[in-house]
């Protein structure tokens, strides 16, 4: 059959309508794996259904992934970054090493929860964090 005014030759779909048990009359979809006895339109099971194996989800996995920075590993590792910087600001306004009380700016990770610096304890828990050893 053409479809576009008679423009683009293809296979007509070889499903049948459950209403009138009539042939459809759509094109179907062009596909590598299905042969002409299979050939379906996108209402009678033409599209496809996506990648079913290990190496085809993988290959789709790679093809979506354009730098990486948004990956569950990289924006963990970010998130963990995230909560030694500020534990390490916490600890220099606590000495007053900086000439004025710096502040970071954001939301804090999930990995950051204030501690009160003048308790030993919790001065030992956010250096121990700075070096990324909390954990
Ligand atoms: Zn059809």
């Amino acid at each position: 059959m053409t479809t576009a005014g008679g423009k683009i030759r293809c296979r007509r779909c070889v499903g049948f309508s459950q209403r009138t048990q009539k042939q459809c009359n759509h094109p179907a979809l062009k596909t590598s794996s299905k042969s002409s006895k299979q050939a379906r339109c996108k209402w009678h099971g033409g599209a496809s259904t996506g990648p079913l194996s290990e190496k085809g989800i993988e290959a789709i996995k790679k093809a979506n992934t354009k730098h990486g920075n948004f990956t569950k590993d990289a924006v963990e590792k970010t998130s963990q970054q995230d909560a030694m910087f500020r534990y390490l600001v916490d600890i220099g306004n606590y000495i007053n090493m900086f000439t004025h009380k710096l502040k970071t700016r954001g939301r804090a990770s999930k990995y950051y929860h204030p501690l009160d610096l003048s308790d030993p304890e919790q001065l030992v828990k956010a250096v121990l964090a700075t070096l990324g050893k909390d954990r």
